[in-house]
């Protein structure tokens, strides 16, 4: 058996550009997808795709972990940025999927199976809808309660919010008293049994990050997402070690060693690989183990497009550490038309019950993709008030 293609198929979705990999073999009909979106960095992407897809043509497919170190370790440079590191992942995600159609056994059945019966799903405020999560300002605390309670009415127990502005590195009250206002007003729209998880994009300074992080205490986040950057790491683990509660971050990180340094300095409570990002399955799972070592939870990014929830779902329904998946379900209208999904996702509290196809259990319906050919994301950029350059 032998890998003849890999092919990258571009379906633009406003704010990203979903890069769906296709790994086709030498047998009839035998083809993985992954996927490898970066946005922004689409062309990046699919130029390193084409590169790193020299090593593996002719070479068997099955052998997913020599094709990983071949990935990661030829051609001199390591896969440790985030460029190649994506291009690896959405590789990586193909090699599982065709393994797994290969057994006829969906991808958690590889790895040990079933560790739970169900995953909870949270959304992001607005549902993916860009405007709504990324563009309510944060002085007007009364839209964050409404569409609260929207996610609350679409089935939701748990939702991310973007309540923190934008700060310079040192800015007075202003700033904190409106996440505080944000946040109350969420908790007082959706009362204590629902999850509320802020995320700050990593746009405060440690400094600045350590006083939302306290100001928002007493409403009982389910987690606190990225309050500086993660260069800062030494910030973050400062910032965990004064609150209660849950400081969550990994998302910009690419190779397990990386993860070991944020455990090894205590930084977080919940930690978030990203499974097209970080080097895909193989080593997500790698992560995840170390995570359970240090008893902290594993909560994968997954804003992208539907083969990374796919494999997010999958990694979820083998792994003790696992807590709860991202989910963006109103981006683009075409992101139904786009996949057939093994899953099924119950409404009511938004569970989903497991997939039971082979490998990641989906098809992307390659003509809705041509529909939708690349476009330029749209550009998101930040600049403080005195026209210095900001984090977004
Ligand atoms: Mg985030």
């Amino acid at each position: 058996m032998k890998i003849t293609a890999i092919e990258t198929q571009v379906c633009h979705a406003r704010m990203r550009n979903w890069i769906f990999v296709k790994v086709i073999t030498d047998q009839p009909g035998l083809y993985g997808w992954g996927e490898a979106t970066l946005e922004w960095h689409t062309r990046s992407v699919v130029g390193a795709i084409e590169d790193i897809s020299q090593l593996l043509i002719g070479e068997d497919p099955r052998r997913i972990e020599y094709l990983w170190q071949m990935m990661y370790r030829q051609h001199f440079w390591h896969g440790n940025g985030i460029v190649r590191g994506t291009a690896i992942s959405g590789i990586d995600l193909a090699l599982w999927d065709i393994l797994g159609k290969i057994h006829n056994v969906p991808c958690h059945e590889l790895w040990g199976g079933r560790v739970r019966d169900y995953i909870r799903l949270y959304c992001h405020l607005g549902g993916g809808k860009m405007e709504d999560f990324y563009e309510t300002r944060a002085d007007d605390a009364h839209r964050f309660g409404e569409l609260a309670q929207q996610a609350v009415e679409e089935g939701f127990t748990a939702f991310k919010s973007m309540a923190v502005p934008e700060t310079m590195p040192l800015e007075g009250l202003r700033p904190i008293r409106y996440a505080e206002a944000c946040v109350k007003a969420m908790r007082d729209a959706v009362g204590e049994d629902i999850d509320i998880m802020v995320d700050c994009h990593a746009r405060p300074s440690p400094l600045m990050g350590m006083q939302f992080a306290r100001a928002l205490e007493p409403y009982g986040l389910y987690f606190f997402e990225e309050p500086c950057w993660p260069e800062a790491m030494d910030g973050i683990a400062a910032i965990q070690a004064a609150v209660s509660t849950p400081i969550a971050s990994g998302e910009r990180l690419v190779g397990v060693a990386a993860f070991k340094d944020m455990l090894e300095k205590r930084a977080v409570s919940v930690l978030q690989p990203d499974i097209t990002h970080c080097g895909g399955l193989s080593e997500v799972r790698r992560i995840a183990a170390l995570a359970d070592a240090y008893r902290v939870a594993l909560a994968p990014h997954n804003p992208q497009g539907p083969v990374s929830t796919a494999a997010s779902i999958e990694l979820g329904f083998a792994t003790p550490s696992y807590a709860i998946c991202e989910s963006v379900h109103s981006d683009v209208p075409w992101r139904e038309e786009v996949v057939s999904e093994g899953f099924v996702v119950e409404k009511k509290g938004r569970i989903v019950k497991p997939n039971n196809r082979p490998g990641l259990g989906i098809e992307i319906n390659e003509d809705v993709v041509k529909k939708h050919p690349f476009q330029q994301e749209v550009l998101q950029r930040s600049f403080y008030r005195d026209g210095a350059v900001g984090d977004w």
